[in-house]
C-alpha cells in the first residue's frame, strides 16, 4: 500500500525529512532539514559530522518534494538535495514558495559557501523547481501517480502548513497526515491550525508533547515583568531568536505591550488615548557615542519610561527581509493583527525598532553596548547561539553581569543555548560562574538567565491532543516523531489513553 519512513527528526527535534512511498515504488519527501546541535554532531568523536548534512539515503523512486514551512532544520539540506541529482517538483504553500529561497541563500552562505556563482545556480535551479501552491487547494503530486496533497494552515510561521495526502490507489483510499511544525492556537500574528477532518495516518511532531504552555496573557505580562526587571540593572537584553517566526512575534508582542503602556500613562495624565510613540534617535556608533548613562533606573522610573525610550534592536539582515514579507503578507495575518493595522498601529514597523544591516555596524552596536551598558533589546539569531550574530553578542555581553539573556524558544541539546539555560544560573546563585564555549572560545557567563517557556511558536501538549481529538475520522496509526524521548513517550500514552484502538508509534 504505502510505507513512511524517516531520515531525520527521529532522535530530536531537527534533521525532518519523511518519505512517503508507494507500493508503485515511487515515493515525496516531507521536508528535508539539516540537523542541528548535539544532532549534528558525530556521536562518538562530539565534532561537526559533515556526513549528516549530505542525502544519506537512496533518491531511487523520489519524486517529488512537499516543504510544510521554511525553518532551517525542515528546509536546510535542501541544496544537498540538489547536489544528489534530486529534480522533480517542490511544493510549497505561496508564503514558503516566496521565502525559502531567502532561506536557503542565507544556509548556503553560513554553512556551506559564499561563492556567488555557486549561490546563484543553487538557487536558480530551486526557483525552476519550486511549485506555490495556495492553502487548501488539492494538486497531483507530479510523477507519483495516484497521490495528491493539501496544504492546510499550521499556524507556526508565515506560511507554514501540514500536508494531507490522499493515496487513491490503496483499497479503501488513504489519508495520510503529516503536521510538521504546528502552532500554538493563541500565538500572536497567525491564525490557529485547524484540526484536519480525517486522517488514517497521522506523522505528527511532539516538541512539547510533555508540557503545557502558559495563556497568551500571561506569558505576555512575564515578557513585560522579566524585560523591565532586566533593565533595573540596565544592560541589555539578549533574546536569541529564529530570523523567521520568532522574531516577528517579540515584534508584534513588544508593540502591543509599548502600545499598552502607553495607554495606561495617556489615561492617568488626563490626555486621553492614543498618543504617538516618542522615538529617540539612536545614537551615533561610534566611540563617543558613550553620552548615554546606561544601568541604575529606579523602578519606577522603569515601569513609567523604560518603554518609550527603549530601542528594540533587530540584528538580522535576513530577519528585517523577512519581517518585511510578513507585512507584505498581511492577508495571511490573524483577525487581531488585521485589526490592529486598520485602528492605524503598525504591528511590525514601530518607532523603537532599529534594523541592523551591515556587518561593520553590527560590530559597532556590540562594541557600544559593551561599552554604555546602555538598556536595549537585542533579537538576534541563530535562536539556539549555534552560529549568526547573537554570537557576538554573548561573548562581548555574557561576562557582565549587567546583561540578561531571556530565551524564549526551545533549546536542542548540544547547543550553546541549551548550555547557557542550565550552567547560566550558578552565578546567581552565588557560585562560581558557569561558562559556554562560543566559536572555541570559552565564556563565563554573570549575566542573567531566563527562559519563557510559554513563548513557543509550537503547539503545546493539551493542542497536540486536540489535533487529535477534533479530527472526525480518527488515525488508525499514529507515528510520533520531532521531540526528545522524555515528550515523546508521554505523547504516546496519551494518544493511546485517548485511542486503545489506534496502534501509536514513536518515529
Ligand atoms: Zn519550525
Ligand atoms: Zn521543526
Amino acid at each position: 500500500m504505502f510505507e513512511i519512513m524517516h531520515h531525520g527528526a527521529v532522535d530530536g527535534v531537527t534533521g525532518s525529512c519523511h518519505e512517503l512511498r508507494l507500493a508503485s515504488g515511487d515515493s515525496v519527501l516531507v521536508d528535508c532539514g539539516l540537523f542541528q546541535g548535539a544532532e549534528s554532531l558525530d556521536r562518538e568523536t562530539g565534532n561537526e559530522d559533515f556526513n549528516r548534512k549530505q542525502i544519506d539515503f537512496s533518491l531511487d523512486g523520489v519524486r517529488a518534494l512537499v516543504v510544510t514551512h521554511c525553518h532551517i532544520d525542515h528546509v536546510g539540506r535542501i541544496p544537498f538535495l540538489l547536489a544528489a541529482g534530486f529534480d522533480g517538483p517542490i511544493y510549497a504553500t505561496e508564503a514558503t514558495a516566496h521565502l525559502l529561497p531567502l532561506v536557503i541563500e542565507d544556509a548556503i552562505k553560513v554553512g556551506i559557501s559564499r561563492d556567488e556563482r555557486l549561490i546563484r545556480s543553487v538557487l536558480a535551479k530551486l526557483r525552476s523547481l519550486l511549485v506555490a501552491v495556495p492553502y487548501k487547494q488539492w494538486f497531483a503530486v507530479a510523477g507519483v501517480a495516484g497521490l495528491r496533497g493539501k496544504f492546510q494552515c499550521a499556524g507556526h510561521i508565515l506560511g507554514s502548513a501540514y500536508v494531507e495526502f490522499d493515496v487513491a490507489l490503496a483499497k479503501p483510499s488513504q489519508r495520510v497526515v503529516f503536521s510538521g511544525d504546528l502552532g500554538a492556537p493563541y500565538s500572536p500574528l497567525l491564525p490557529a491550525p485547524k484540526a484536519p477532518y480525517r486522517a488514517d495516518t497521522l506523522v505528527i511532531e511532539s516538541t512539547y508533547g510533555d508540557r503545557v504552555h502558559e495563556s497568551r496573557r500571561q506569558r505576555r505580562a512575564q515578557l513585560q515583568r522579566v524585560i523591565e526587571a532586566c533593565f533595573e540593572n540596565g544592560g541589555s537584553v539578549l533574546i536569541p531568536a529564529f530570523s523567521i517566526g520568532r522574531t516577528q512575534e517579540l515584534l508584534y508582542e513588544l508593540e502591543e505591550i509599548i502600545h499598552r503602556v502607553e495607554r495606561d500613562l495617556a489615561r492617568k495624565a488626563g490626555r486621553g488615548v492614543g498618543l504617538p510613540a516618542q522615538s529617540q534617535a539612536w545614537p551615533a556608533l561610534t566611540e563617543g557615542g558613550s553620552d548615554f548613562v546606561g544601568g541604575g533606573h529606579a523602578p519606577d522610573r522603569v515601569s513609567n519610561n523604560v518603554w518609550e525610550h527603549l530601542d528594540i534592536i533587530v540584528d538580522s539582515p535576513l530577519a528585517a527581509e523577512f519581517t518585511a514579507s510578513y507585512r507584505a503578507l498581511k492577508h495571511l495575518w490573524d483577525a487581531e493583527a488585521r485589526r490592529k493595522v486598520k485602528a492605524g498601529r503598525h504591528p511590525l514597523a514601530f518607532d523603537q525598532v532599529l534594523t541592523i544591516n551591515s556587518h561593520a555596524e553590527h560590530l559597532q552596536t556590540v562594541e557600544y553596548l559593551r561599552k554604555t551598558g546602555r538598556p536595549a533589546i537585542v533579537i538576534a539569531a541563530s535562536g539556539m547561539c549555534a552560529g549568526g550574530r547573537i554570537q557576538n553578542y554573548l561573548k562581548a555581553l555574557l561576562p557582565d553581569e549587567r546583561t540578561d539573556v531571556l530565551f524564549v524558544g526551545y533549546q536542542a541539546r548540544g547547543t550553546p543555548g541549551r548550555d547557557i539555560q542550565t550552567y547560566g544560573p550558578r552565578f546567581s546563585q552565588g557560585r562560581s560562574p558557569g561558562y559556554v564555549v562560543l566559536d572555541g572560545e570559552r565564556v563565563d557567563i554573570k549575566a542573567g538567565v531566563y527562559t519563557l517557556g510559554g513563548y513557543s511558536a509550537h503547539a503545546d501538549q493539551k493542542d497536540l491532543l486536540n489535533f487529535v481529538k477534533r479530527m472526525r475520522h480518527k488515525p488508525k496509526h499514529i507515528r510520533i516523531v520531532h521531540g526528545d524521548d522524555a515528550a515523546k513517550r508521554e505523547l504516546q500514552r496519551l494518544y493511546r489513553e485517548l485511542l486503545p484502538e489506534t496502534e501509536v508509534v514513536i518515529g
